[in-house]
């Protein structure tokens, strides 16, 4: 820890971003310092959960969801796999929080467990050939929480990679909000109605390989949308995710397996 981080847990005592209990000097201190030793443990074996579609450990596997495949995504990596319908998994007491709060402690943890898939990606295509993105929330929800998770992921990923980050899309306000009852083809289209490419951006992204970054994905309708844009303008997109819900729906997730 620097001197200021030392500063600023005493001034601002670090909690566990799971639980809320206070943290041991050891445990901020650690690479993880967001969790507790418990939570911690939990987190660790929830990414050890494996894909049943290519046996990977959730955390390696590249597996896109239906919607993402129809957009033609390359790939879709995750940390975890997000409890469909529950509150206490560590997992989703940790999406809950970056969701509602402004907490850069959390957001800059998880940047760095998603760190891996962005320097591998880079490596692959070339300095220069890689932009980071993000689905922008509504704005009444960015308002509700006072933060746009997806976007402040974005940003710490990049200030850790140096890769530029670009607000590509923005919001139609016209648009209707999405609902998770819709059939699969009206949700398309809602997403599809929802984003919009900024156009200056569309000389900026023709020909990069965009790596598209969220909080959760549920049927990857959004990023679908947003993806399908990245397309028509010229380029590759890639999707980062800190979870993919284990719903199985009618657009076929991730069903996890237990080990
Ligand atoms: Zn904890
Ligand atoms: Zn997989």
């Amino acid at each position: 820890m620097s001197a200021s981080d030392r500063i600023r847990a005493l001034l601002f005592p670090p909690k566990c971003s799971s639980c809320k209990t206070l943290l041991s000097w050891y445990e901020a201190g650690r690479s993880n310092g967001a969790l507790c030793g418990a939570c911690a443990e939990k987190w660790e074996s929830a990414q050890r959960e494996l894909c049943i579609f290519c046996g990977e450990t959730v955390n390696r596997c590249a597996c896109l969801t239906e919607e993402l495949k129809h957009a033609r995504a390359e790939a879709l990596y995750k940390a975890v796999y997000y409890v469909h319908g529950k509150r206490d998994p560590v997992q989703n007491r940790v999406i809950f929080q970056i969701k509602n709060t402004r907490s850069t402690r959390t957001v800059q943890w998880l940047a760095s467990l998603l760190c891996v898939h962005l320097e591998r990606i880079r490596s692959e295509r070339g300095d220069g050939a890689v932009l980071l993105t993000f689905v922008p929330r509504g704005k009444q929800a960015k308002l509700d929480s006072g933060t746009d998770q997806a976007e402040a992921l974005a940003r710490a990923l990049s200030k850790l990679s140096g890769i530029p980050v670009r607000k590509v899309f923005q919001r139609n306000p016209h648009a209707k909000r999405p609902q998770k009852t819709l059939s699969q083809t009206e949700r398309i289209r809602v997403a599809k109605e929802t984003f919009v490419l900024r156009p200056e951006m569309g000389k900026e992204v023709c020909g990069k390989t965009v790596v598209l970054v969220d909080d959760i994905v549920t049927t990857g309708a959004s990023m679908a949308a947003c993806g399908r844009l990245l397309r028509g303008a010229g380029a590759s997109f890639v999707c980062l995710s800190v979870a993919v819900s284990d719903v199985i729906c009618d657009t076929g997730a991730f069903p996890p397996k237990k080990k």
